[in-house]
């Protein structure tokens, strides 16, 4: 029996329920790759990072577990944090949107997809709760980007580079190739070069490498100008979600400091919200921009003034 001869209809719910299963081994890959020692197959089993009790079959459902479990550990009662079940249903999720935007036909770019966009996740959680981006997904995604951009040309269909560079007039295995290492380059670079302007503008560390290297294998996925595309918007949400952040922090400052003196509070408030907001990691805002690049390319395109 042949996956690809069943109905449409199946091939995407087969996509999302994989899915589902990704997302929850996503979840053991966000929380040991940070942590020293640890791979994901190093515990093999999965254990409760609470109570390091193995999990039998019947915890391990993804989102089903949870929901049965009350969000708790069968064994010590801890609270699973929300980001187990969030990050399953935001992988079959995107899987669904990879499937759904995809031509059924082509599972291998079908494949390569919902790779990149299971990497950004982690990519994602990783940064909010680490600061830093695991090399276990970004070099790993610039060395895979140029070989499966060699593999599956497809996925550089859409990138103009790639059609310069291709012999015919579609793009074959070298323009993708040659695309993938120009996204690469440009990707990477155009984060180094604003580091750089940054540390002599500010005289201190403006843009993690861990970025540089995020953006430069995203590049070599969607190419050099969808790379840039992408910082655009990583960089618009990423300054929403930074003003957002202060005044979060400005609120619940205020609030604590209003309790002891209530005279000079909204500014010793906004002092204390500036530190506190400047810590926001920028890793998901380029994982954003790259995922939508990703998956709306095309419809990217039309927005862009000309
Ligand atoms: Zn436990």
């Amino acid at each position: 029996m042949n996956l690809f001869e069943l109905a449409p209809e199946l091939q995407l719910f087969w996509w999302t329920a994989m899915g589902l299963f990704v997302g929850s081994f996503l979840n053991v890959a966000i929380h040991r790759l940070p942590r020293p020692g640890m791979t994901v197959s190093k515990p093999r089993r999965s254990l409760c990072p609470s109570c390091a009790r193995s999990l039998t079959w019947k915890e391990n459902v993804p989102l089903f577990s949870w929901l049965l479990q009350g969000g708790n550990c069968r064994g010590c009662g801890w609270r699973i944090p929300w980001r187990y079940p969030l990050v399953e249903l935001l992988t079959a999720l995107l899987w669904f949107a990879v499937a759904w935007i995809t031509p059924s036909g082509e599972w291998d770019l079908i494949l390569v997809r919902v790779l990149v966009v299971s990497g950004l996740i982690v990519a994602t959680f990783v940064d909010f709760e680490h600061f830093e981006i695991p090399d276990e997904i970004s070099i790993g995604g610039m060395v895979a980007a140029p070989i499966l951009s060699f593999l599956v040309p497809a996925l550089h269909r859409e990138t103009a580079l790639a059609l310069v560079f291709s012999s015919g007039d579609s793009v074959d295995r070298t323009g993708a190739f040659l695309a993938s290492l120009a996204g690469l380059a440009a990707g990477g670079g155009v984060l180094l070069l604003i580091g750089w302007i940054g540390k002599l503008l500010f005289r201190r560390d403006a843009m993690g490498l861990g970025d540089v290297k995020l953006l430069a294998a995203a590049g070599g996925f969607v190419g050099p100008g969808a790379a840039m595309v992408a910082l655009v918007i990583g960089s618009l949400v990423a300054s929403v979600a930074g003003v957002l952040n202060v005044a979060r922090f400005y609120w619940i400052s205020r609030s604590r400091v209003r309790k002891r003196a209530a005279s000079k509070a909204p500014a010793r408030s906004l002092a204390s919200a500036r530190v506190a907001g400047r810590y926001l990691p920028f890793g998901p805002y380029l994982a954003i921009g790259v995922g939508i690049v990703l998956l709306a390319w095309n419809h990217v395109v039309g927005w862009i003034p000309r």
